[in-house]
């Protein structure tokens, strides 16, 4: 469940650290990462998600 960071270019690079996109051949090449927290490696940003999300309460700190 720790915090990673994603491109959400066509490269679907994922960092463990901040940072910008590191494939070229991606549209998002050069681009800040997007934090992401999910914990099925779906790296659920907001695309298509069908699956209804669980979390009603905040997580905790
Ligand atoms: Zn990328
Ligand atoms: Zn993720």
């Amino acid at each position: 469940m720790s915090e990673h960071y994603i491109c959400t270019g066509t490269c679907h690079g994922v960092s463990e650290t901040p940072g910008t996109c590191q494939a070229e051949n991606c549209p998002q090449h050069g681009q800040s990462l997007e934090s992401c927290s999910c914990t099925d490696d779906k790296h659920g940003g907001g695309q298509d998600v069908p699956a209804p999300d669980p979390e009603s309460s905040e997580s905790v700190v």
